[in-house]
């Protein structure tokens, strides 16, 4: 949608609107918020409004901590009331600086970078996120315990299925606020859940990614379950994914399509899949990014172990769906939920276009069932976030992606986080060494 000052305007006196959300997302994928009265909207659509951002992760470490928001009109709408019960718009915005600069450690800011560089090339991109989730029970409290919503495996019908009316109340919900929906259904794990929305372009689907999570919540909350993004939240079961198939266009064609070659896949969608799986250590870092994350990425449960790409094979990260013409596209399967999406998008991005600037070969497609494959020619992803830490600060083309300062502070941020994880002593632990 999109829409000017005045047509806002005229919306939130229609609607009544009574408050302003500003959002914006930190540095490890969290939706920031602020909230104005009414009074204020004249002074949020003339980019006036200012926070302190000292205590937001990935701002801090500043010199400066007064920032502004800019809201991006075509972010606008008000909350249906699934989402809030109070007549409430909300903006997606960006970050600037007092000086009137795009704050370089803005999520969205990274996200456009990509988004422009893939321009200068000559491309747009579209991506199809696939983000599963787990519905949990809640406690007389109102928190989350560990108890699924139902026992149900992959496309159950109600009524082992418990999740259908959640699901459909979530569908409903996103209709309303504009987006185009696609299929649901209950996920290979109990109490999980998957439910797709049509692909866009990259920044556009970022801000959907970040809605979607809201609206899932919320709605989740609305039925007295708790949603879980997390991406292994049991062990011997399968996690949840964000796959997220990617396609390039050119001048409105598929830049991806090439019914020249055997495969009809174009030379440019070889390069671009072949940056990605060369820079595929440090990307996990942004996609995959907390200790929980590489617990789901073990052979067997339809998560990704090798750094490979196929047809049909869901060990692989990256598969290519049989579809040609205008839907030629790929889906890198490693992302999980948890990821900020337009860091991942970003790094993801970045990555691929490396690669058809250099050519990137990304090998002949495997057929073998690589969660089979004991030997060591195939590389495989990290197996925790330090690995993946590492790898991503020895990649020159990922942390330009990322920018100095987001670089920095992730990198910082991430390495702590791992360090108070391998200071834990858990349950396994404390089972299989005490009596020693
Ligand atoms: N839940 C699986 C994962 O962790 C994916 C299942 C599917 O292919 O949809 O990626
Ligand atoms: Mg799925
Ligand atoms: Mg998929």
């Amino acid at each position: 949608m999109t829409y000017t000052k005045e047509n806002i305007k005229q919306v939130v006196h229609e609607k009544n609107v009574e408050f302003i959300r500003l959002e914006f997302t930190d540095m490890l994928g969290d939706t920031k918020n602020v909230e104005l009265p009414i009074e204020e909207l004249e002074s949020v659509l003339e980019n006036e409004a200012m926070f302190d951002s000292s205590s937001i992760s990935g701002f801090s470490d500043i010199q400066e901590s007064d920032m502004y928001l800019y809201p991006d009109l075509d972010t606008f709408l008000v909350l249906p009331q699934e989402m809030d019960e109070d007549p409430i718009a909300r903006f997606i915005c960006d970050i600037y600086t007092p000086d009137g600069e795009p704050f370089e450690g803005d999520p969205r800011y990274i996200l456009k970078r990509a988004v422009e560089e893939a321009k200068d090339l000559g491309y747009t991109v579209n991506v199809g996120p696939e983000p599963e989730f787990f519905l949990f029970k809640l406690n007389d409290e109102g928190y989350p315990v560990r108890k699924m919503n139902d026992r149900a495996g992959y496309f159950d019908a109600s009524p082992k299925d418990k999740g259908d009316n959640v699901r459909r109340d979530i569908v409903r919900t996103l209709k309303k606020i504009g987006f185009e929906m696609e299929a649901s259904h209950h996920e290979v794990a109990k109490g999980q859940h998957e439910i797709n929305f049509r692909f866009d372009e990259l920044l556009k689907t970022a801000d959907n990614i970040q809605t979607f999570k809201s609206v899932v919540k919320d709605v989740a909350t609305n039925h007295d379950y708790h949603a879980t993004f997390m991406p292994k939240p049991v062990s011997a079961d399968n996690g949840s994914g964000m796959h997220c198939h990617l396609s390039l266009f050119k001048d409105g064609n598929s830049a991806f399509y090439d019914n020249g070659t055997d495969d009809e896949i174009s030379k440019t969608m070889k390069y671009f899949m072949g940056g990605i799986l060369h820079h595929a250590s440090g990307i996990a870092a942004i996609t995959n990014p907390n200790v929980n994350s590489y617990k789901r990425l073990v052979p067997g449960y339809e998560a990704p172990v090798s750094v490979a790409w196929s047809h049909s094979n869901r060990s692989c990260m990256i598969r290519v769906p049989t579809t040609r013409g205008l839907g030629t596209r790929f889906e890198v399967r490693n992302p999980d939920p948890t990821a900020n999406p337009y860091l991942a998008l970003a790094v993801l991005i970045q990555a691929g276009l490396e690669g058809i600037r250099n050519k990137m070969d990304p090998g002949e497609a495997e057929s073998r069932n690589l969660y089979e494959v004991t030997d060591d020619s195939i590389p495989t992803l990290p197996t925790n976030l330090k690995e993946a830490i590492e790898a991503l600060q020895k990649d020159e083309v990922l942390l330009k992606a990322l920018g100095d300062h987001t670089s920095k502070v992730y990198i910082a941020e991430k390495d702590e986080e791992w360090t108070e994880y391998s200071l834990q002593v858990s349950n396994w632990e404390l089972e299989h060494y005490m009596s020693k």
